[in-house]
């Protein structure tokens, strides 16, 4: 499933060091939800597995359909360090459909316990709750969609199609296989929303939940579907087809981690801003690209004011939430065409496009206004956090990106000079010299949408 883990944080490890009931440390609502989905499965399960009349057949497909899914682990394991790295989507689900469309419901149950159990022994650990919760959530899901496929799609599709059709027989045609198809989407789609319920519950409006319509992701889950689809209708006409399925599976997944690995070597792992090289790289072309066109482009340089001290007082783990509160701040407050990164520590840097002087500065002056606003929580104390700006625009403070980071550069040293807590130009012109933004001319002041 494509969004189904959350990467254990270096905060978390340090919960998981110090308790040896990590699950109480989560928030209440967390807990209330886990424990409800855990009952809820764990009552659906026991009525299911009374009432289903177990068979050899339907055992061995379950074994077949588990040991094509561990071979898909096992053949990737060694991938394993990028997912340690957040890395977490794959395409597991081709397996479970498959189980889903042609066995009883209960089956749905079981199939990811031996997957899941063998993901957490030998690629990605993570917390032990979080992993029954996947377990749980990808239980659940296919259990509600096996039921609606087995109780009304095969009893009234079948009865439509010639001589009552079986769900074997359901998988031999067109129409069937297209209603397994939406199906399978819905087992996505109620699982994606189970998680994203989970995260928004454990980080309340803190921690963006993984994007359900980003187009990768609706990508991936697009080819697991697909996957899972082709696997079923092996698995119908012959056990024995399914390796057919496991080299295109292997290699999907495999390009699958070469996309999020490009993606990871661009992020910063601790914000999800643009990291310093790429930032750098993106904000050249940009700033090449303005003086080609006698266009204005600002660079900032933001720097939190004495943040040395908050790690000091709160530790480090506070100093990460407040790093992050930072990059959220500041990144709710931009336009989609500005380009903001994590420059190193508790610096970021922002390339306006477009922006002259006073545009930049009234833009700045914003930032560094609602990041003093910001609280962040810590032991029931609400603590603040001010930052110092450091300005400089293509064509009056510099050429070149390294002239106008310089020039921004030395500005930022004024800003903390002379009291910190402000925005400053290289050459001092911000003491009520700072022209009004051009009218009409779109300063961040209206975000279009939020970066980050
Ligand atoms: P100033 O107002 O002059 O900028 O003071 P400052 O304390 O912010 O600056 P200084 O350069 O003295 O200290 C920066 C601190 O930022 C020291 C370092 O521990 C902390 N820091 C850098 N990166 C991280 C990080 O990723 N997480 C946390 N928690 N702290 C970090
Ligand atoms: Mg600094
Ligand atoms: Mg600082």
């Amino acid at each position: 499933m494509s969004v189904s883990e959350k990467p254990v944080t270096s905060a978390e490890r340090s919960v998981i060091g110090r308790s040896r009931w990590p699950f109480f440390q989560e928030p209440v609502g967390l807990i209330i939800y886990m424990s409800l989905l855990l009952v809820a499965a764990l009552f659906l399960c026991g009525v299911a597995f009374a009432l289903t009349p177990f068979s050899d057949d339907d055992l061995l497909v379950f074994v077949f359909l588990a040991a094509g899914a561990m071979i898909c682990v096992e053949g990737n394991r060694r991938l394993g360090a990028a997912q340690h790295a957040g890395l977490n989507q794959d395409l597991l689900g081709a397996w479970w459909f498959p189980v889903v469309l042609l066995l009883p419901p209960v089956y749905s149950f079981l199939i990811p316990i031996p997957i899941y159990f063998l993901l957490q022994w030998r690629t990605r650990q993570t917390l032990m709750h979080r992993r029954v919760f996947n377990v749980v959530s990808v239980g659940l899901s296919g259990f509600i969609v096996s039921v609606v496929w087995h109780t009304f799609v095969s009893r009234d599709l079948g009865q439509g199609l010639q001589g009552g059709a079986d769900v074997s027989g359901l998988l031999q045609s067109a129409p069937g296989v297209l209603v397994a198809l939406v199906c399978c989407m819905m087992f996505t789609l109620l699982n994606a929303c189970a998680v994203t319920l989970a995260i928004r519950a454990s980080s309340g409006t803190k921690r963006k939940p993984p994007p359900m319509w980003d187009r990768e992701v609706l990508m991936v889950d697009a080819a697991e579907v697909c996957m899972g689809i082709v696997v079923a209708v092996l698995a119908n006409i012959s056990l024995f087809l399914l390796p057919i399925a496991l080299p295109p599976l292997l290699l999907l997944q495999r390009s699958l981690l070469y996309q999020q690995l490009q993606t990871a070597a661009r992020t910063d792992p601790k914000t999800g801003l643009l990291n310093a090289p790429t930032w750098e790289q993106e904000a050249s072309i940009e700033i090449a690209r303005a003086r080609a066109s006698r266009n204005r482009s600002a660079v900032l340089i933001i720097d939190i004011d004495h943040f040395k001290r908050v790690n000091d007082t709160h530790g480090h783990l506070f100093g990460d939430q407040v790093l992050m509160g930072v990059a959220t701040t500041i990144s709710h407050q931009l336009r989609q065409s500005d380009l903001l990164g994590r420059f190193g520590g508790e610096e970021f840097v922002v390339l306006l496009p477009g922006s002259d002087v006073g545009e930049a500065w009234h833009a700045a002056e914003r930032l560094r206004v609602e990041v003093g606003c910001m609280e962040i929580e810590v032991d029931k104390l609400k603590v603040t956090v001010t930052v110092s700006v450091g300005l400089a625009v293509v064509g009056e403070h510099g050429n070149d990106l390294v002239e106008l980071l310089t020039a921004a550069d030395l500005a930022l040293y004024r800003a903390k000079e002379t009291g910190r807590n402000r925005v400053c130009l290289p050459d001092g012109r911000e003491d009520g010299k700072v022209p009004e933004p051009r009218e009409g001319r779109g300063t961040p002041a209206a975000p279009e949408r939020p970066q980050g």
